[in-house]
């Protein structure tokens, strides 16, 4: 990356749920609806997990639970299924995770430091475009951070932050 002078060179990273609260949940800790996480059997195609941020492979099961992402209960604070490797993953954070791979689009949205959504940057984005457009937004000093969710579904994905 060529950095110009005056310009400050800004990469995105994506987040993983944290490995704590994971592995909490594959132990049958309650999930954001106070339950504990039901099961399937993975198709191997529409089960991203939120840890490793890849596919839960074909034949392993995978946690169905109810997550919300967010660190205060506000109104702003959905919460929505996810899924999860059922066996231990390794956590898939970095600036090219694999689930952002899985679908032609995704929906993008920034949020500022209370957690609430800045109208106006929710949109619709081509997966290739989705790590610049999470850079362009958290250019911005307003934006703390950056949420990832299916286009079709509005599942939380992954948090993108500034590295
Ligand atoms: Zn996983």
């Amino acid at each position: 990356m060529t950095t110009y002078r005056g310009e400050t060179a800004m990469s995105v990273t994506f987040e993983a749920l944290p490995t704590d609260l994971v592995e909490a949940l594959r132990s049958g800790a309650p999930d954001a609806n106070g339950m504990v996480a039901e099961r399937m059997v993975s198709d191997g195609q529409g089960m991203p997990c939120r840890h490793c941020l890849r596919n839960v492979p074909a034949g392993r099961e995978a946690l169905v639970l109810n997550h919300r992402p967010f660190a205060a209960l506000h109104p702003y604070a959905e919460s929505g299924p996810i899924f999860l490797c059922a066996d231990a993953c390794a956590p898939g954070d970095g600036p090219a995770p694999e689930l952002l791979t899985y679908s032609p689009d995704f929906l993008v949205k920034a949020y500022n430091a209370e957690e609430r959504i800045i109208y106006g940057t929710g949109a619709i984005t081509p997966a290739e475009e989705v790590a610049s457009r999470c850079e362009t937004l958290l250019r911005d000093p307003e934006v703390a951070f950056v949420d990832v969710r299916s286009a079709r579904n509005n599942c939380f994905l992954t948090r993108a932050k500034r590295v």
